[in-house]
């Protein structure tokens, strides 16, 4: 299997990838390492060229990989899945420098994604037979789209990218992975990957500035985009794929409710739901963001929730005994920072953290947990995406099924309790795509993902999402004339 050595000068230089050669832009432009705020090295800024180059050579491929039978295709998966284990170490280090992820979330990434693609390459889409009589065979198939494409977020650039990419590419559709610009440079890396295992225009990786989603969204020789990202940029994309009727995936913002009933082990649940809010430094669309607590537990709950959340190390990419890392970029640093703001304007009362007095180098902020604001103020209502979260108080179960569903999101959703039943008949009321019990942001390769309302449309994983990259065919066929 190839090895790329990241740290061989000649080999930390970052290119696209198009019918698996290595190309260079005329411009380039350099990211944020969010740890340092030192700038990493420089990537391309893809045009129209470039694009045009990509979806070209991608559905020149398209044909022939289409063809192959499932298998063939499954094995190619799973040898790059071998070929990304050789490169780990590496990769693991530049998803800590681009990303800001200290090494538990860096490494945790990079194994969930290793098994994506080896679990995604079990699956298989198999002909469904609805009427099979002496006269006639009715079925249902499914046949890939053509060109897909993958426009991936900042938070998790290679478990994203791999979601999108193994499933296209197993289901026979050949693939363009456009990672995002605060985020490329993994990414790119997984491509030199890719051309080293995939036959020539079945893998491309293109990096760009904000020009470059819409160039996608726009081609006419793209069949289908699955995107995720904020809910603002979904709405976007998808009036942009209406012009050539492209197929679509979004999977797009959450502000998930866990609801934590009176019955629980106070001591037990906190070091669950604690680091479950504050992973990654909130940066996940399915981390926890509004906890509502019952008012008879609430306030031992929020002491012991202070004592989990302070106990987690934050650090910066490299440390190794960091839980929250910086957040990812400036943009996003700004928007947190605003809404930090907010809590000496709106007299929010803070139960730890708050707003920081000063700050140093790299986009740090303190884990942050405000003490039961109103419903409709910002830090309830808007997803934060970073290291602050409300908790709540409720007493009625009609009314907190009722708070938790009022919002355009419908990404996740959990109930704790001792008491099963009693959680699976509330959680059965939650408006979202993933709704857990006594669990949150539990997640499988071959369980689909994806939001209801304002969070998302189709799903991405699984037997589910692979259907997302293929057309449905009815055939139908008369066994005499
Ligand atoms: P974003 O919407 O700003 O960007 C996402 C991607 O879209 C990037 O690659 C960006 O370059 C690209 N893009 C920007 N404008 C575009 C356009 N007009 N057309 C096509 N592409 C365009 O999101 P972000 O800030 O990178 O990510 C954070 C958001 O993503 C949060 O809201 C989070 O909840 C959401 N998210 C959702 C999921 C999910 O599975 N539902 C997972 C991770 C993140």
């Amino acid at each position: 299997m190839p090895s790329i050595d990241l740290h061989d000068p000649t080999q930390s230089s970052f290119f696209n990838v198009i019918n698996n050669k290595l190309t260079t832009t005329k411009e380039t432009r350099q990211a944020v390492n969010p740890s340092t705020e030192e700038l990493l090295e420089p990537v391309p800024v893809s045009t129209q060229e470039d694009v045009d180059k990509a979806v070209a050579a991608a559905k020149d491929a398209f044909p022939a990989w289409r063809d192959l039978p499932w298998e063939e295709r499954a094995g190619y998966i799973l040898r790059y899945a071998d070929a990304v284990e050789v490169n780990l170490a590496g990769l693991q280090d530049l998803l800590m420098k681009e990303a800001g992820k200290p090494v538990s979330n860096a490494a945790g990434e990079i194994a969930f994604a290793l098994s994506h693609l080896r679990e995604t390459a079990k699956l298989k889409l198999e002909e469904e037979v609805i009427e099979d009589n002496d006269e006639r065979r009715a079925s249902v198939r499914y046949v890939p789209l053509g060109v897909g494409v993958g426009i991936i977020p900042w938070n998790y650039p290679v478990l994203l990218g791999f979601g999108k990419l193994d499933a296209a590419v197993l289901s026979g559709n050949t693939f363009i992975w456009k990672p995002s610009p605060y985020s490329p440079y993994t990414a790119l890396k997984l491509g030199e990957i890719a051309a080293s295992v995939f036959p020539p225009g079945v893998v491309q990786v293109l990096s760009g500035d904000e020009s470059l989603g819409p160039l996608l969204t726009a081609h006419p020789d793209i069949a289908k985009i699955s995107f995720t990202g904020s809910t603002a940029t979904g709405k976007k994309v998808m009036k942009a794929c209406a012009d050539t009727l492209k197929r679509l995936t979004l999977e797009l913002g959450g502000n998930d409710a866990a609801i934590v009933c009176e019955d629980v082990d106070v001591s037990k649940v906190v070091q669950k739901i604690g680091p479950m809010a504050f992973l990654h430094s909130g940066q996940i669309c399915m981390d926890i963001k509004r906890l509502y607590v019952h008012e008879k537990i609430y306030p031992e709950f929020l002491k012991a929730l202070v004592e989990v959340v302070k106990s987690l190390k934050v650090g910066g990419a490299g440390d190794t005994e960091a839980f929250l890392g910086p957040v990812q970029n400036s943009m996003q640093f700004g928007k947190v920072c605003d809404l930090y703001s907010e809590i000496p304007k709106q007299g929010w009362e803070v139960a730890l953290g708050g707003v920081p007095e000063s700050r140093g180098k790299g986009f740090f902020l303190p884990p942050t947990i405000i003490d039961n604001p109103p419903d409709d103020s910002r830090i309830v209502v808007e997803e934060p995406f970073g290291p602050i979260i409300p908790v709540l108080k409720w007493s009625d179960e009609e009314e907190v099924i009722r708070r938790a569903n009022n919002t355009n999101m419908g990404l996740g959703a959990s109930v704790w309790s001792n008491d099963i039943e009693r959680a699976q008949k509330i959680s059965r009321k939650l408006e979202a795509g993933s709704i857990w019990v006594n669990s949150h942001f539990e997640l499988a390769p071959y369980v689909p993902f994806g939001g209801h309302k304002w969070s998302g449309v189709g799903m991405d994983w699984g037997i589910v999402g692979m259907k997302g990259w293929c057309n449905t065919q009815a055939t139908w066929v008369r066994k005499a004339i």
